[in-house]
């Protein structure tokens, strides 16, 4: 997968934040964690780039095995677990686990990775393990990532925070300007409308 490890870091961090709101009263800091997790396997990419001179494929580095990322994830809960003190970091620390664990799952499903590392040194290729009347549909792992992205799309316009992001809130533009905002001159109303009638004086014959 190339360009749907963020919104599927979205699509997770959304869902799950409805189990664990209790340990993460801060949904934007929980949301933040779970998507810097769905990218942070290809941080890797900077050492690919460096250091390591395009000479070993990043995904047989280390940040790519997904038992490494497992092994994060089975340690997590239990630390949310231990915690005495409820602290939203711990639900953070289970977000970024999951996500990253997810990210090293969905490079597997179009391309080579080292299922059984650090223990056995041996490549699986993912597609060889889907239905072939999948992988034979051209750009099939194209189309997958797209159902990722229009999934996310999906979750973040039904979600509050795109309604904030697009309609300004009367209370946001006070305290922007420190003055309340003015009502609107007319009234749609049409028990107004006919108020206002009442009110009106007699039209002079
Ligand atoms: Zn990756």
């Amino acid at each position: 997968m190339h360009f749907g490890h963020l919104p599927a870091g979205y699509i997770t961090s959304k869902l799950l934040y409805g189990k664990l709101e209790h340990r993460a009263p801060v949904q934007r800091e929980f949301m933040l964690w779970g998507m810097v997790g769905s990218v942070a396997p290809d941080f890797d990419l900077l050492y690919y780039f460096t250091i390591g001179q395009f000479k070993l494929h990043h995904h047989n580095y280390f940040t790519h095995y997904p038992l490494f990322w497992l092994m994060l994830l089975i340690a997590s809960p239990g630390w949310m677990i231990l915690d005495r003190n409820r602290a939203q970091r711990t639900a953070s620390a289970f977000i970024f686990t999951f996500s990253g664990f997810l990210h090293t799952i969905l490079d597997a499903f179009s391309e080579n990775f080292l299922l059984l590392a650090p223990f056995i040194n041996k490549q699986f290729y993912g597609p060889a393990y889907l239905p072939k009347a999948l992988t034979r549909i051209p750009f099939w792992n194209y189309g997958l990532e797209l159902l990722v992205i229009l999934w996310a799309a999906y979750l973040w316009l039904k979600s509050p925070e795109s309604t904030a992001a697009i309609q300004e809130k009367p209370d946001e533009r006070k305290a922007a300007t420190g003055r309340v905002p003015a009502a609107p001159k007319t009234s749609t109303r049409i028990s107004d409308r006919v108020d206002l009638r009442k009110k009106m004086p007699a039209n002079p014959a």
